[in-house]
Order: C-alpha cells, then sequence, then structure tokens
C-alpha cells in the first residue's frame, strides 16, 4: 500500500501493562481515546485497552462518544469537555458520564435525565490550576450536594487536571504538588459533606510518570500508553533525581509507525535541485528514492530537509520540500534500497514521533492526531 499508518497494538498492551505495573493493581487506568485515540483509532484502541486491563475511556466530544458505542464500547465513557446544551439529549440516551463544573449544567442535565426517565453518572470536575473547566476547589462540596439531590444525577467520580505535571522543573513541580494538595482537600470537604466523591481521579501521563500522590483511585494517562513520555527535563532539584530516576524507567514503546513506499529510484546530477522552491540540490550525483507520502497525509512540511526516514534498517535524509503527496531521501551514491521498498517515515524507535516533534516545534501528541484520514490504519 501506498501510505499506511500500522499501529502496533501488542506494544500499546505492553505500555499498559508497564503503567498498570508501575501504579500497582488497585488502582483503575482510564485510557484516552479523544482525537480517535491521539491518532490511532479509537475503537480498535479500545476494544484493545480492554484485553490489556483498561476499565474506561475519555473522549472529548459527545460524536467521538458516540462512534465508541456504536463500536461495541461497553465500558464506561468519560466525556473529558464542556459540551453544548443540543448535545444533552444524546449525551443522556448513550449514557456518557459527563465532567461538570457548574450548577447551571448540572440542572440542564438533571432536568434531561427526567425527561428521558434515565439516571445520568456524572464527575465532578475540579479547576486545581489548569485554569479552564472545572469548578473552584471550595465550591466543589456545593456542587456535589446539588448533584447527589438532583434525583435523576448520581455522582461517580471527582476529577482533576494537572498542568505542568510532566516537567522536573522546580517551580513546575511545586505547582503540581500544590495541585494535588488543593485536590485533596476539595475530595476530603466532599467527604466531610457525607458525599461520597466515587472515583477519585487525576493523574495524565506525566503525573504517571513523575507524581505518584496524584494517582489516588484511578490514571489517564494518553501520550504515555501510546509510547511517549514526553516529559521536559530541566533543573531538576537533586533531591528528587533519584525518584525522577525510578519514574523515568518506565519503559513505553511507539504504538503509531508511519509506513510509505519507495515508488521511484531515479539518479540526480551533481547541481540537480529536487522538489519545489529548490531549497536542495545535489553535491554529486546520487540516487533518490520518492516516497509517496507529503504533508497531507501528516508529515509535517517543517521536517522538510530535517528528517531521516528508515528504509532496510539504515536511515536516509529527507531533501528538498516535502510537498502535499510527495517527499524525497537521498540514498547516496550507491545503494542496497530496492523500488517497493517500505520506508518507515516515523514511528521505529530511531525516528520516534517525539524526535520529529521536536525539531518541527511541536509535541508527539500532534504529529500523531495529525496523521490525515486518507491514510489506512493497519492494526498489527
Ligand atoms: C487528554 C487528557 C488526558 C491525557 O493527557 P496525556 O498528557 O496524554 O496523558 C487526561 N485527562 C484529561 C482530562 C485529558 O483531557
Amino acid at each position: 500500500m501506498r501510505t499506511t499508518a500500522i499501529i502496533h497494538l501488542n506494544r500499546f498492551k505492553k505500555n499498559i501493562n508497564s503503567v498498570k505495573t508501575r501504579i500497582g493493581k488497585n488502582r483503575l487506568i482510564c485510557v484516552p481515546v479523544k482525537a480517535d485515540a491521539y491518532g490511532h483509532g479509537a475503537v480498535q484502541i479500545a476494544k484493545a485497552g480492554l484485553e490489556a486491563g483498561a476499565s474506561c475511556f475519555g473522549v472529548a466530544t459527545v460524536a467521538e462518544g458516540l462512534a465508541l458505542k456504536k463500536g461495541g464500547i461497553k465500558a464506561p465513557i468519560l466525556l473529558f469537555s464542556q459540551p453544548n446544551p443540543d448535545e444533552i439529549r444524546q449525551i443522556v440516551s448513550a449514557g456518557l458520564i459527563p465532567f461538570v463544573s457548574d450548577a447551571e449544567f448540572v440542572s440542564i442535565l438533571n432536568d434531561y435525565a427526567k425527561t428521558a426517565k434515565k439516571k445520568l453518572s456524572v464527575h465532578i470536575k475540579i479547576d486545581t490550576g489548569m485554569g479552564r473547566i472545572g469548578c473552584a476547589a471550595k465550591e466543589a462540596p456545593e456542587l456535589a450536594r446539588q448533584i447527589v439531590k438532583s434525583k435523576w444525577l448520581k455522582l461517580t467520580g471527582t476529577a482533576t487536571h494537572l498542568a505542568v505535571s510532566d516537567s522536573t522543573n522546580k517551580r513546575d513541580i511545586d505547582y503540581t504538588k500544590k495541585q494535588i494538595a488543593c485536590f485533596q482537600k476539595a475530595v476530603k470537604a466532599i467527604r466531610a459533606a457525607g458525599i461520597d466523591p466515587g472515583l477519585v481521579h487525576a493523574a495524565n501521563s506525566g503525573a504517571v510518570i513523575l507524581h505518584p500522590d496524584a494517582w489516588f483511585d484511578m490514571v489517564r494517562p494518553g501520550i504515555l500508553l501510546y509510547g511517549y513520555k514526553s516529559v521536559t527535563e530541566h533543573e531538576a532539584p537533586p533531591d528528587q533525581l533519584k525518584k525522577l530516576a525510578k519514574y523515568k524507567s518506565l519503559a513505553v514503546e511507539p504504538v503509531m509507525e508511519l509506513s510509505s513506499t519507495v515508488v521511484l529510484i531515479k539518479k540526480i546530477k551533481k547541481g540537480g535541485s529536487v522538489s519545489y522552491g529548490r531549497t536542495w540540490t545535489a553535491e554529486t550525483d546520487t540516487l533518490i528514492a520518492v516516497l509517496s507520502v507529503g504533508y497531507a497525509d501528516g508529515l509535517p512540511r517543517l521536517a522538510s530537509n530535517k528528517w531521516q526516514v528508515l528504509i532496510g534498517g539504515k536511515l536516509y535524509p529527507l531533501v528538498g520540500r516535502i510537498s502535499m503527496d510527495q517527499c524525497c531521501v537521498n540514498l547516496g551514491k550507491k545503494t542496497k534500497v530496492n523500488r517497493w521498498d517500505e520506508a518507515a517515515v516515523f514511528g521505529s524507535p530511531n525516528n520516534d514521533a517525539a524526535a520529529l516533534a521536536k525539531i518541527t516545534g511541536t509535541i508527539p501528541y500532534e504529529i500523531t492526531c495529525n496523521i490525515n484520514k486518507r491514510v489506512p490504519r493497519v492494526y498489527k
């Protein structure tokens, strides 16, 4: 095939196992499968997740939740983002579990659930310092009380989200600790009001690696389960280094491999140029492989003249601009590469999406999410 995203489900399951081993068997794993599982394919990832012991899933939109239901996923589905009022009917009928941040939304949900005569589970979302959705920590007990009093609602969880849990900078570590402490206090206040907060959860990937205090009842690591640790290391305080080393030793492998084909090999003479803008010219006579993959597939154009692809176990540089549907690779004067050979554009240990993200000024999340719909996902 022209270009495919090979999804290594065995690696995904191994990554789940690494996280399970790390957090202990009494904690649950919620797999974030928003944005089509970061580009990997939500239904397939959810099925593999269930086989490996995941207990629920997280989506950003109602449509994503409905697609999972339609794909046969019976496990609970958390709705991480704030939906619009015109989507509530579907939330109730599908039984998605929304995060709630405020009294108005709780009351709208209760009205709809009453009309549908269907009890709806919700999780309280507390803003402990992310500054996005969520209620203020001191409002949490009152919101919990309102939910408990709402006849058609059931409080089954309490959550927060961490802003800098993936950083080893001292200021960021302190900020995360403050968020965790604020969350603990709010959960305690809910309990003190005689209310069961349900599943308590906070940890994204960064916190699974660096902040055991944030693990609570359930963790929600996304990028980590897709194979990237994505921890930014700087100014790690010496007293933290040993702890960091332990948590950083957690082993995960990239799940997505973008694979393309050498569709043509051609000679370019010394002084000849390659692709739009003539940004690369050959210093000597050389062989150029044309690959059938471009920025419309999700290979960032910013990687032009900066990236290396793996063919037959060897890395070769991309030369000239990446165009919409094609790019070119310099094979050198002589080569063992053959026409129709497979090329790993990214996702092998030698050229993972984190490295590609680094040279293009982004994060691995954006690389895998941006692999376009026209690229078939092939599950292994
Ligand atoms: C996306 C998301 C996560 C996962 O974040 P990662 O950085 O990929 O681990 C966890 N929780 C919420 C609420 C999210 O939106």
